[in-house]
């Protein structure tokens, strides 16, 4: 077990290490996620940041296999929030003291990039805050439209480093663009996020393994890893959902690999796993992100069902976040929370 486990820590494991310590019972287990709270703790210290999240739009023109908007779902009512709602809900999160917006939203053209990039520039001008986009699949060009307009970060889950199963959950989608787009995110100067989920259909340990070594070799700045959730008006109506102590170990072998990447304890770990968030801190994870889409919204952003949602006040939802993290002896950050390898040179 410790031979394995200074291979992968050490950097010189193979493909087949990596499928033994996903495989690793819950005794043998520990070890593991020892080391890896070891590593959070020697390589990230104590601080986990809270991001603000709002869902923007839910108009989507892909049909991932797995997603409860997938454009093809007619039973979902579609909605695009107006520029000046954002703006407005970014300046309350910013005064509130969170200090990094996530817009999210299905892939679409439905905002005008230009309108988006004037969005980003009044946030940028406005408040003390990191703009953190999660639009899906776009060109160079509109890329370097919003990071020129001061966007810090882009989060493009790459969802299974094997094109097969790629194909299998995103019929329209190619890995091949999913990884141009995130050549070019990192090449435009992007705090860059992958990521993928535990126990997505047609998912075998050794995809989880190649996503690790995806993960080693591309060096994200960000990794966001939960479990499947399964959605009933989706083409995987009736798949059983990921498990999260596999879940657990994936994220305890990112921290061990990356050493610096931001992680969060995502809100599918939350959901389905009992104390998900604490669980997720435990292994490694430095990041929690928040829910500050409007109720009438946040009800119609349905990527799996059953979102964890503390409440429907922000504010009893922050200091809920904020005793969680404390309760876990860890430290509530105040900051931007800049991806460890380039603080330097972000506004
Ligand atoms: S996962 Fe994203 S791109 Fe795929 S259908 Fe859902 S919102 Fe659209």
């Amino acid at each position: 077990m410790n031979n394995l486990l200074n291979k992968i820590k050490s950097n010189n494991y193979t493909k087949n290490d990596l499928i033994e310590a996903l495989s690793l019972n819950s005794d043998e287990a520990v070890s593991l996620f020892s080391l890896s709270d070891k590593i959070r703790k020697d390589y990230c210290g104590e601080k986990v940041q809270i991001r603000g999240l709002l869902e923007i739009s839910n108009i989507c023109a892909r049909n991932c296999n797995y997603c409860g908007v997938r454009a093809n779902n007619d039973l979902v009512q579609r909605y695009k929030m107006p520029i000046e709602e954002i703006y407005s809900i970014a300046l309350d999160m910013d005064k509130k003291g969170v200090k990094t917006l996530v817009m999210q939203g299905g892939e679409s053209k439905t905002y005008n990039p230009f309108d988006l990039a004037d969005l980003i520039r009044e946030i940028k001008s406005n408040t003390d805050m990191a703009v953190t986009l999660s639009l899906g699949e776009h060109s160079f060009e509109t890329y370097k439209l919003w990071k020129e307009a001061g966007a810090n970060r882009y989060l493009l889950r790459h969802e299974t480093a094997n094109k097969e199963h790629y194909k299998y959950l995103h019929p329209d989608g190619v890995l091949d663009t999913r990884l141009e787009c995130l050549r070019n995110l990192k090449k435009l100067g992007y705090q860059t996020g992958v990521g993928c989920m535990v126990g997505s259909p047609g998912q075998k340990t050794e995809y989880l393994a190649e996503d690790l070594e995806f993960i080693r070799d591309f060096k994200p700045e960000m990794v966001g890893i939960g479990p499947y959730v399964m959605h009933e008006h989706t083409p995987f109506k009736g798949e059983p959902n990921g498990d999260v102590f596999l879940t657990l170990k994936m994220l305890a072998l990112v921290r061990i690999i990356t050493k610096t990447a931001l992680m969060p304890a995502t809100t599918a770990l939350a959901t389905i796993g009992n104390e998900g968030y604490k669980k997720g801190l435990s292994v490694g994870c430095d990041v929690i992100m928040i829910n500050f889409t409007p109720q009438k919204y946040k009800i119609l952003y349905e990527i799996y069902p059953g979102k964890k949602c503390i409440s429907e006040n922000t504010d009893t939802i922050l200091s809920t976040i904020k005793d969680l993290i404390i309760s876990c002896n860890r430290q509530v950050s105040i900051d931007q929370g800049h991806a460890r390898n380039i603080i330097k040179n972000q506004k």
